[in-house]
């Protein structure tokens, strides 16, 4: 009998952590592994570049709540795929890396795609291995447990040739348990839940964190029973559902600035929540935070006293009991300004949803398509994940989409990264919609339509995952919001575009192209017909709605090039980044 080789033994590993599905990028010699692993039962999902590959394992992550794993090769697929290694670590999803490289005794000589992969990782991983032969299954499981417990964050294996290559032994299996849940100190829980009762305008924050920790349940019964307004940050929408009473996203300029004590369940200080800082926030503010990672707390404007260490779930249910049935009175001048704040910015969108003019503006183009997917697929059904990126399309349509059920909206998150949505996107239909032996015999509802919404720079980081998709037969449907630009278009039409041009081929200083200028209504919708899908354009709102409609029924990738006003967002501010300047808007 032959002894297996060390690609089988990586597979097997794989295998035996459970793992269904890598996503990657094959050549010599970590094809051999995937191949390996396609024996095995598990889904290998090849992309056409890494960098998107590495997204796509990262939200696989986030989705599921397990390492999501990526497959590439040494040298240049390390370094496209290290783009999801700075994701990871800024979103903490656990997300396992593995790696060719070049053979050990060839290591200085020049070979082929030879780079010192450990060195460059090291400071951005939790924990980064070189595996011999011998350590295969041990060096695996390592790294996955590491990636996974505690906050996750990536990890990476190098697999140099003459490991994959080689003959090794077969050794035992390793399985490692979902991450314990760590309790909080009972004595901060009752600071805090006392806290909580005196506070006279309380917050609960609901982070993606939530989300990821599947907190759901418990999250719920508090805001049930306390009655406390809660505000969900972007990926944490959706843990409660948006059209919960207690839900004051429409208020969120007069939540943050008007709340004297906030809970803060899985979301850090960062940029997003403006660091906790006034003027957005109470300068009196009383921040209690719940978090995995005790380095978080205290961080910014967050109170370490009154930081607790633990589980999402645990710590909430922890607070839930010793709140004792206690409930907000909502009869306060707090939930008053809240109550007036949604009011006057709901009817502001509302109006604004419905201005009619040609070419569409975003908020029409989001109206449109929302009517007409609530129509095909009611909001409350959760069969439908929403993807958004691009700087304008992300930020409007975040207020625009109601999101019902947790782990239904996947954005550019912590890092604001332009370019994962196409990733994203795979990754969802990797996490909902890829048959199982379990959901071929069970009720089909939980499979869920993907529809991802793009800016035009941001789809052309990754169009070419239009053809992965189309491969697979994903029917994800794609509008790319197109204003021809980075953040807004440059010119208002095509003779002006023109002109720009012109004036750019000739080498003029000024009066050409900008930084931020892309084509003039590129035709964005044909990128689905080179792999078999569908590609329609939309520049009104009855063409709008046929391609949803249509879009949302085929069961290949449909991209709709939607053309809206170039130049239209130019006079939003991206104040919200920081906090020196006043609001846009409330999102
Ligand atoms: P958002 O982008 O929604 O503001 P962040 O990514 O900034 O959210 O924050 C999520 C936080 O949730 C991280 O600090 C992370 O450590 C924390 N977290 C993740 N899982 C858990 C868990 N199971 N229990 C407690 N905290 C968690």
């Amino acid at each position: 009998m032959t002894s297996p080789t060390g690609a089988a033994l990586i597979a097997r590993a794989l295998h035996e952590l459970g793992i269904k599905v890598i996503f990657g990028l094959v050549g010599i010699p970590v094809v051999q592994i995937a191949e390996e692993a396609i024996a095995l039962g598990i889904r290998f999902i090849a992309f056409r570049n890494e960098q998107a590959a590495s997204y796509a394992a990262t939200a696989y992550a986030y989705l599921t709540g397990r390492p999501g794993v990526c497959l590439v090769v040494g040298g240049p697929g390390v370094l496209h795929a290290m783009a999801g290694i700075g994701n990871a670590s800024a979103n903490a999803f656990p997300f396992l890396l593995l790696a060719g490289s070049s053979e050990t005794h060839l290591v200085t000589k020049g070979a082929f795609q030879e780079m010192d992969a450990i060195s460059l990782l090291s400071p951005h991983t939790k924990i980064s291995i070189r595996s011999s032969l011998d350590s295969i299954p041990e060096s695996i499981t390592n790294a996955y447990k590491t990636a996974w417990y505690g906050r996750g964050g990536p990890s990476f294996i190098d697999l140099p040739a003459d490991v994959i290559q080689g003959e090794g032994e077969n050794s035992g299996a390793y399985v490692v348990p979902d991450p314990p849940k760590a309790a909080s100190d009972p004595d901060k829980i009752r600071k805090v839940a006392q806290l909580i009762k005196s506070a006279k305008a309380p917050l609960v924050i609901v982070g993606k964190g939530a989300a990821y920790a599947q907190a759901e349940v418990v999250i719920r019964e508090l805001i049930d029973q306390t009655k406390i307004p809660f505000l969900p940050t972007p990926m944490g929408k959706g843990v409660l559902p948006d059209s919960h009473p207690s839900n004051t996203a429409t208020a969120r300029s007069t939540a943050l600035k008007g709340a004297d004590v906030v809970l803060i369940l899985g979301a850090r200080l960062n940029w997003i929540l403006h660091f906790g800082d006034n003027p957005k926030w109470n300068s009196a503010v009383q921040i209690c935070q719940v978090d995995i990672s005790g380095e978080e707390l205290g961080r910014n404007n967050g109170d370490a006293a009154l930081g607790m260490i633990g589980d999402i779930k645990v710590v909430t249910s922890q607070l839930v009991a010793a709140l004792g049935g206690w409930q907000y009175n909502t009869s306060t001048p707090f939930v008053k300004a809240l109550k007036a704040s949604a009011e006057k910015n709901e009817a502001k969108a509302a109006k604004t949803a419905k201005v009619d003019k040609i070419p569409m503006t975003y908020a029409r183009t989001f109206d449109v398509i929302k009517e007409t997917i609530h129509r095909l697929s009611p909001p409350e059904d959760g069969s439908v994940v929403y993807v958004s990126e691009g700087a304008n399309t992300m930020d409007i349509s975040r207020s625009a989409f109601p999101v019902e059920h947790p782990r239904l909206r996947l954005d550019a998150g912590t890092y604001a990264t332009m370019g994962v949505g196409l990733g994203y996107a795979i990754a969802a239909h990797a996490a909902y919609n890829l048959p199982s032996p379990e959901a071929s015999s069970g009720p089909k509802a939980s499979r869920k339509k993907i529809v991802c919404l793009e800016g035009d720079s941001a789809f052309g980081f990754s169009l070419a995952e239009v053809e992965t998709m189309a491969r697979y037969g994903m029917d994800t449907l794609i509008f790319v919001i197109n204003n021809g630009g980075v953040y807004h278009g440059d010119s208002e039409d095509s003779d002006k575009w023109l002109q720009m041009q012109k004036n750019t081929i000739e080498g003029k200083a000024n009066g050409g192209l900008r930084s931020s200028s892309l084509g003039w209504e590129v035709r964005y919708e044909k990128v689905a017909e080179m792999g078999g899908g569908k590609g329609y354009l939309a520049r009104t709102p009855g063409e709008l709605a046929k391609a949803t409609e249509e879009g949302f029924k085929a069961t290949v990738p449909v991209v709709v090039n939607v053309i809206i006003e170039a130049g239209a967002a130019q006079k939003l501010e991206f104040a919200w980044q920081n906090n020196s300047k006043k609001t846009k808007k409330e999102s």
